[in-house]
């Protein structure tokens, strides 16, 4: 199966998936050792810069006993001598036996997992979407919250360009959870997953100003202005830094509301806040590696 959209996934596999992934926790601290895909190789294809996504893919497989090859940084690869992505990923696929793709391009993944025979893993198809990363927001929301549905989710930042909130959002609608948007007018969640948000029978509410809303918060997920994606320098300038979170706006705020942010932040969560019981992202950070372990096993037939 490739693993190209939340969309591809049912509430059941999602819910399996993070029972999986639990029990993959003491393999992902180094505590118990697995050699359960062994001889089995990822291969890893990033177009884009990515630190957590790439790296605990790798340490999903090599802790699970398989290998890893391919490429950080196309510039090394054919890629600079024009070789096309169908062509890129035929020759992955005959040396490895799932591919991780991250690209520039929405839809890319949908696109390899036609010339692949092996599955494609999207993590990251341009302002697209991120569902590995959806299925590490999800982990973290039910290991610190206890739960997903009911939980009041507020999402600030980047809605537009931001693929990761792409996909939460819709996974969220389909946990029944509530869901308030908080962004610059020209940065709110575009109407393609408002619609599908809504077609899950959620209502979600709009906001520009995060003060309003964060008292009523369970999660407050925070995401970085996506400066690569704009077209225009000057669009980027007119919202850089249009929300941060600091002590200032915790005082108010429910003594158990959890802090979440796909990382990297640049300006947008205060340091000072990394101390507080709020914040989880470095929590949630690790826990790409169990989720993708489970992934990686479950789409390798390493387990049911
Ligand atoms: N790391 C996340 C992504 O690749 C979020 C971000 O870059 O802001 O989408």
């Amino acid at each position: 199966m490739d693993v190209v959209s939340i969309r591809d996934f049912s509430i059941e596999q999602i819910e399996h998936i993070l029972d999986v992934a639990e029990k993959m926790v003491p393999i992902a601290r180094g505590d118990e050792k697995s050699d359960l895909l062994e001889g089995k190789m990822l291969g890893s294809l990033f177009y884009e810069p990515s630190t957590r996504t790439r790296l605990s893919f790798e340490a999903a497989m090599m802790r699970l006993g398989g290998k890893t090859l391919g490429f950080d940084e196309p510039k090394g690869s054919s890629v600079a001598k024009g070789e096309t992505l169908a062509d890129t990923i035929r020759m992955v696929d005959a040396y490895s036996d799932v591919i991780v793709l991250r690209h520039p391009q929405e839809g890319a993944a949908r696109l390899a997992g036609h010339f692949a025979e092996n599955p494609v893993v999207n993590a990251g198809d341009g302002a697209g979407q991120h569902p590995t990363q959806t299925l590490l927001d999800l982990f973290t929301i039910r290991k610190e919250t206890k739960r997903i549905e009911g939980n009041h989710v507020v999402i600030v930042g980047d809605l537009k360009y931001g693929r990761t909130v792409h996909s939460l959002s819709e996974a969220l609608s389909m946990f029944g959870a509530k869901l308030t948007f908080v962004a610059p007018p020209s940065l709110q969640m575009p109407k393609e997953h408002i619609r599908h948000i809504e077609s899950r029978g959620i209502k979600p509410s709009i906001s520009s100003s995060l003060e309003e809303v964060v008292k009523d918060a369970d999660v407050l997920y925070v995401t970085r202005i996506q400066k690569e994606r704009f077209p225009d320098a000057a669009e980027y300038q007119k919202v850089a830094g249009a929300y941060k979170v600091n002590m200032e706006m915790l005082k108010d705020v429910k003594k158990d509301m959890i802090i979440m942010h796909p990382l990297p932040r640049v300006t947008e969560v205060d340091p000072e806040v990394d101390g507080t019981e709020h914040a989880k992202y470095f929590e949630q950070a690790f826990n790409g590696v169990p989720v993708r372990m489970a992934l990686l096993a479950l789409v390798l037939g390493g387990i049911q």
